[in-house]
């Protein structure tokens, strides 16, 4: 299913908002298995807006449509929208009964402006937004759908879940794509490539192999589309098959700092971190994920051993007689996190990020990362490159990947 996002409004155009909209849907239908081919923001205009509709409509199976749907006189979705589908304006019956029923406790804000809501096209199929005043409308027309929603993102968010997407799912069964995804960590994807090389041969022409890149770790998405979707789970088996030997989890789509959100509000836990080498990016990561406030407490960036030692409880002793790039620090540093902020999870780093500072037993890469939770602390040592960025980089994705396993076990155990 080929999908078109148009948002309609100056305000966009002006730079006064930004059309979170098109992102939004666009994240919605990816997960749904429908490929958006174009997104577009569009003048309040009515000669804009028809011509916008139209091609869209041409390249399209389904078009997406969000703004202008209000009562106020800059509002024209509606009037072209019953113009290009060749119909007019007429009060629908049961749109009026919803906003009855909406202002029942208030009837004296029941006034005109609100009532001209139930103005709708006549060949549109209204969907009740039980958000705000504007109906969504559910166009059809030679095989193809045209759905038009309001412009603010609380409704559009209601509206797309509630009554676009089960109609969508219902429509175009069979023109939706499916996909599955795995993150495999600590090889570079040009080696990864190489692995998979006889792999990818045997593949269909409905089936394909991305590689999506990050510091750290790959991930690969197999993509099945028509005959193919049957195939895709006995595939996706083989690949994994192919990845034997090397760290990987399958994900659905996201990011490990995304994956420690959704296990972390699943337990109702917390994490704190305790970092050294990597600076602050670790908690840099975990707070990228909008809402991190329900599970992360916080962190310190205990660069220094006055730090390590006055502020996370490091024992003096151990950094003289082991240095500050060694597992007790790393433990120690875990374990401090968690005096320090009471959460249930902390993650450490301490290593020499380079270029300098290496030594013949700690060279630039050497990273000791540890882990504190329920399960007691522990700290794992690993070497990564001579790049400062990229051990930077890949000790913070570590680290993360660590604590997933540990939150694993933990969820094993109980
Ligand atoms: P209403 O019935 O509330 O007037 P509407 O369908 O007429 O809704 P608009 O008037 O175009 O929609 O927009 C209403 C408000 O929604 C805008 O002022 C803006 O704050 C927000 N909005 C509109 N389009 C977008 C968009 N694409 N992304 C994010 N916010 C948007
Ligand atoms: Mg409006």
């Amino acid at each position: 299913m080929r999908a078109v996002i148009l948002t309609i409004g100056d305000e966009i155009l002006l730079g006064q908002i930004l059309d979170t909209n098109s992102r939004y849907m666009a994240r919605e239908l990816a997960a749904l298995g429908a490929q958006t081919v174009e997104m577009r923001s569009v003048a309040d205009e009515k000669d804009a807006i028809w011509h916008a509709v139209d091609e869209a409509l041409r390249r399209a199976d389904a078009v997406f449509v969000t703004g202008g749907l209000g009562p106020t006189k800059d509002d024209l979705t509606k009037k072209v929208l019953a113009d290009y589908f060749g119909t007019e304006l007429a009060l629908n019956a049961e749109v009026y009964a919803w906003l009855e029923e909406m202002f029942a406790s208030n009837p004296q804000r029941f006034n005109d402006y609100n009532k001209s809501q139930a103005w709708l096209p006549k060949a549109c199929v209204p969907l009740r937004n039980l958000k705000g005043t504007a109906s969504g409308m559910w166009f059809e027309k030679d095989g193809k759908v045209l759905v038009s929603l309001p412009g603010v993102p609380f409704e559009t968010e209601y509206l797309f879940p509630a009554e676009v997407l089960p109609r969508l799912k219902e429509k175009f069964h069979n023109l939706l794509l499916r996909y599955r995804m795995v993150t495999v960590y600590d090889i570079p994807e040009a080696a990864l490539a190489m692995k998979l090389a006889e792999f990818e041969k045997t593949l269909s022409k409905n089936l394909s192999l991305a590689y999506l890149p990050s510091v750290g770790f790959v991930r690969l998405r197999l993509t099945a589309k028509d005959e193919a979707v049957a195939q895709l789970d006995a595939r996706f088996e083989v690949l994994l098959g192919e990845l034997a030997g090397l760290s990987y989890e399958e994900q659905q789509g996201q990011t490990p700092e995304e994956e420690i959100a959704h296990r972390l509000r699943q337990l109702e836990q917390t994490v704190a971190c305790a970092e050294s080498c990597t600076g602050g990016n670790i908690a840099h990561l975990i707070t990228s994920v909008p809402g991190a406030s329900a599970y992360f407490l916080g962190g310190v960036v205990a660069y220094s051993n006055d730090v390590k030692k006055r502020i996370l409880g490091v024992h003096a002793d151990d950094l003289e007689k082991y240095g500050a790039v060694s597992e007790p620090v790393a433990v120690q540093m875990a374990q401090g996190a968690l005096r320090a902020t009471g959460a249930q999870w902390a993650v450490s780093t301490t290593g020499v990020a380079g270029p300098d500072g290496g030594t013949p037993e700690k060279p630039v890469g050497t990273v000791w990362i540890g882990v504190a939770g329920p399960n007691g602390a522990k700290a794992q040592k690993f070497v990564f490159s001579r790049t400062r960025e990229r051990n930077i980089g890949r000790a913070s994705v570590k680290a993360l990947q660590l604590l997933l396993a540990e939150m694993e076990h933990r969820q094993n155990l109980l």
